[in-house]
């Protein structure tokens, strides 16, 4: 049971209610959608409700679409990533804000 405990450590509480951005976040959290198996598994724990499904018509395959992030919403807690790495899979990377920016060309703010 400990080793279980310790495995998780890091993931909170599932929030009550959605928060929202307060200030323009140090990372970004991106879902490399190859990788991710649409488990959903992360969703729920996202503070800002910020992880959603991709658009069904995107993919002809897998069945189960992935997940994406909208980027302007997320306040780069991190948790996403923990719950994907220590639940299900590894399919999100926490970006640096300015290389996240130089990367998509698009203005985080
Ligand atoms: S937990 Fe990981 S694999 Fe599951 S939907 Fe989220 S990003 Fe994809
Ligand atoms: S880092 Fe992940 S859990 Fe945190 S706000 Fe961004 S998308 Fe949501």
């Amino acid at each position: 049971m400990a080793r279980i405990y310790n495995h998780l450590k890091g993931i909170p509480e599932l929030p009550d209610t959605p928060n929202i951005k307060k200030k323009r976040p140090k990372m970004i959290a991106v879902v490399d959608e190859d990788n991710c198996t649409g488990c959903q598994a992360c969703v729920p724990f996202c503070p800002v409700d910020c992880i959603e499904s991709v658009a069904k018509d995107k993919y002809d395959f897998p069945a189960i679409p992935p997940v994406q992030v909208r980027f302007d919403e997320c306040t780069g807690c991190q948790v996403c990533a923990r719950v994907c790495t220590k639940m299900t899979w590894d399919a999100i990377r926490m970006l640096n804000t300015d290389i996240f920016e130089a990367n998509y060309d698009l203005t985080i703010s």
